[in-house]
């Protein structure tokens, strides 16, 4: 499963300013932007939206369905006949998070690779891309249309075998960007579960946060963007140093990635350091 990335073009422009190597993976639904976005659409695009999206969100949580089936059935409920409502209200109504825009600017003057991996869809991420002007790579699940009545969800970047996940983010997370680079995961839910498993660094709000300290994967907590962009300057600008190495994967993880990468010998954070 190929995970394209700026890699080889883009890491050489990370070491201007003689700061560690870093590259970023950042989530979208209730990390760059504020809200779920497809909880906010099915909630207004679809009859009783906000029931049955409350029950999917209960099954999932109960561990009753997986994230894929869980994923499956709320964008089923999506109305194919109101694509483009959907997309123009979605650029016109969902709001970055508070502080998005300084540490887009940092990771811009900085030139970090950044990515965005998200466990939504493509339809509704790109015109906000748009409308902020951001051209990151994007990886996200897709849809089919076949002239039924109800949207398919459709997985580019799942795991060849394993299917808890629809996008597999511990895949991007582990092969994004250029060998050598450390990966900072910035996430806030189920979805990010694994990729926090995996990332060199981790910042997490909300459930992903819940997520982290149970499972005791090391994490730096967020809810404006404000921590973010302050504790990544004093890495970029060489001013704080990097934290200190950790084992990545977890024996116990439900996510095969995980599990294999637990029994590598763990690898330094900012290995690449340069000074
Ligand atoms: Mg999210």
């Amino acid at each position: 499963m190929a995970v394209p990335g700026p890699s080889s073009r883009a890491a050489p422009e990370a070491l201007r300013g003689g700061g560690p190597r870093l590259q970023i993976l950042l989530d979208f639904d209730g990390t760059l932007v504020e809200p779920n976005v497809a909880i906010v659409l099915v909630e207004r695009f679809c009859p009783d939206g906000q029931r049955v999206a409350h029950e999917i969100d209960q099954e999932l949580h109960a561990g009753h369905i997986t994230l894929r089936e869980a994923w499956a059935r709320q964008v089923a409920l999506l109305p194919p006949s109101r694509l483009h409502e959907m997309t123009d209200f979605v650029a016109r109504e969902v709001p970055l998070r508070r502080g998005a825009r300084r540490l887009l600017g940092l990771l811009r003057e900085h030139n970090v690779p950044t990515a965005i991996v998200s466990g939504g869809l493509e339809f509704f991420i790109r015109p906000v891309l748009a409308r902020e002007g951001l051209e990151y790579p994007l990886f996200a699940d897709g849809i089919e249309y076949d002239g039924e009545a109800r949207l398919r969800v459709v997985h580019p970047y799942g795991h060849p075998t394993c299917r808890l996940c629809g996008i597999c983010k511990a895949n991007v997370a582990l092969r994004f960007g250029a060998p050598g680079v450390s990966t900072v995961f910035i996430g806030d839910g189920s979805t990010d579960k694994y990729a926090a498993e995996v990332a060199e660094i981790v910042f997490a709000r909300h459930r992903l946060q819940e997520y982290c300290a149970r499972a005791n994967v090391p994490f730096f907590p967020f809810d404006d963007f404000d921590p973010v962009t302050n504790r990544l300057e004093g890495w970029l600008t060489g001013v704080h140093p990097l934290p200190p190495p950790r084992s990545r994967g977890l024996a116990t993880s439900a996510c095969p990635i995980s599990q294999e990468l637990s029994r590598s010998p763990p690898r330094d954070v900012g290995q690449g350091v340069v000074r």
